[in-house]
């Protein structure tokens, strides 16, 4: 081994970043960020009128998935924070009662607030009234008779019609990276490597002493993985000496989609960020508004309409996470049971319903509402290692020292919202625990 430093943190994702800045705010630690894609998105990656995760994507890896469903992650600083949809809504206060110790609601409410108040470091905010389109325009106006809306300055969500809070400045994503990497470059304490994928973490007599990565192996302390869900599960199952079961169970949430045509194409300019307005149900359904066809927003995918999703949230999907033939990470979904498939197909009524309503009169061709029966994913998978189960609560893995997991695969449980706002909670948390 060439290196040595006292942590080495894998990945520089959602959660990687702000790990790195807390570990070496105090200039005390030697820290390695090791980082398998490329340096800083540009400001086309960032754009919020698109989602930079087509084929050939330099900030997109393709994630080979057993159930036939393309599924893919972030790549490069800031991870999937470069890619994703933006939203940044926190779960709600009740999807917290079954956390493990230390997570009671106001340690939750005080590491969100950091991340999302009115100076928080995402600079997240609801869209506001003049940033949104036509579509997210008519279905606030057919929800906000018919449901409770949630106040404006709450910030949790609620069961009703709720504007979607967004990480962004200036039309582009606030990606992790920016919000808590770049103010940490240049410190001595911290050195970031880009282009280097970690196979495996070494471990020694149950003691993690490094990891191997195909340029070399690099001695350390600690290692945290932040390499999220799926790469952090890959990193496990290829590593000797741990006690992880072969195969590791997931969280997603699964999605139709009911889709329509419509009557004008929206200027390509005035294309809206994707998803602005949602509505979370009694039943544990979110209602996605999105703002047009994916393939407005994605590279490479044609013959699609503009969709409104119907989507599982609590219960949510579940699915095994396992090493192929080849040592290569895979994820299988599992069928929805049959129970959450009527929960979906009844609220998909209720949605194409919306959609032939007077609020949509001049959005939807008539006649051309068509629900999908294909159950779809979210790129949200998470809770392969969680917090009170596999982990502590504080993501130090049982069972072997000197290995911590901060990232989507240690959230215990189902949330009613997106992970992307709890992961980055999560790993504000953790962080300032250590800094
Ligand atoms: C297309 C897409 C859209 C999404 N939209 C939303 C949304 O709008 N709202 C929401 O709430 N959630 C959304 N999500 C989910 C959300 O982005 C993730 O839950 C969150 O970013 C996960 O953070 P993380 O730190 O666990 O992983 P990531 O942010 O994915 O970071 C992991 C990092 O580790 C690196 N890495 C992986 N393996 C290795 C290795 N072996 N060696 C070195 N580096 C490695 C990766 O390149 C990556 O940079 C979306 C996800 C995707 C993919």
């Amino acid at each position: 081994m060439t290196d040595r430093f006292d942590v080495v943190v894998v990945g520089a994702g959602s959660a990687g970043s702000v790990l790195a800045d807390a570990l070496t705010r105090g200039g005390t630690r030697t820290v390695l960020l090791l980082e398998q894609g490329p340096g800083w998105p540009d400001d086309a990656v960032r754009s919020l009128q698109r989602l930079p995760i087509g084929s050939g994507e330099p900030h997109a890896t393709p994630v080979p998935e057993a159930s036939g469903l393309p599924v893919v992650r972030g790549r490069g600083l800031g991870g999937s924070s470069a890619v994703n949809g933006a939203y940044f809504l926190r779960r709600h206060r009740d999807d917290f009662d079954d956390w493990p110790a230390g997570w009671d609601l106001d340690t939750v409410e005080a590491a969100y607030a950091e991340l999302d108040g009115p100076h928080g470091r995402m600079s997240a905010s609801p869209f506001g009234d003049d940033e949104l389109g036509d579509t997210a325009i008519a279905f606030e106006s057919f929800w906000r008779t018919r449901i409770p809306v949630r106040p404006p300055g709450d910030p949790w969500p609620i069961v009703g019609l709720n504007r979607v809070v967004s990480n962004r400045r200036d039309g582009l994503r606030m990606t992790s990276a920016e919000a808590f990497l770049r103010p940490a470059i240049g410190r001595p304490g911290l050195t970031v490597r880009t282009g280097v994928t970690v196979g495996e973490v070494l471990v020694v007599d149950g003691r993690v002493t490094g990891v191997r990565t195909a340029s070399g192996d690099i001695a350390c302390g600690e290692v945290i993985l932040c390499a999220g869900t799926l790469g952090t599960a890959g990193i496990l199952l290829r590593s000797g000496g741990l006690s992880v079961p072969r195969t590791l169970g997931v969280g997603e949430h699964r999605e139709i989609l009911v889709g329509y045509r419509r009557r004008q194409e929206t200027s390509a300019a005035d294309l809206p960020a994707l998803l602005q307005s949602v509505v979370h149900t009694e039943s544990g359904v979110e209602i996605r508004c999105y703002s047009d066809d994916f393939g407005r927003y994605i590279g490479g995918v044609s013959g699609r309409r503009p969709v409104i999703g119907v989507c599982g949230m609590r219960p949510a999907g579940t699915g095994q996470v396992f090493l192929d033939d080849t040592g290569e990470v895979r994820l299988h979904l599992d069928d929805p049971e049959r129970v959450v498939l009527q929960t979906l197909s009844a609220i998909a009524d209720d949605v194409r319903d919306m959609l032939a309503s007077s609020e949509f009169a001049g959005i939807v061709e008539s006649g051309s509402i068509m629900i999908d029966p294909t159950v779809g994913t979210s790129q949200h998978a998470w809770g392969t290692m969680p917090m009170g189960v596999a982990t502590d609560g504080a993501g130090v893995v049982d069972g072997v020292r000197g290995l911590r997991i901060v990232d989507g695969s240690i959230l215990p449980g189902d949330g009613r919202s997106g992970p992307h706002a709890t992961t980055m909670m999560v790993a504000y948390r953790v962080g300032e625990t250590l800094a």
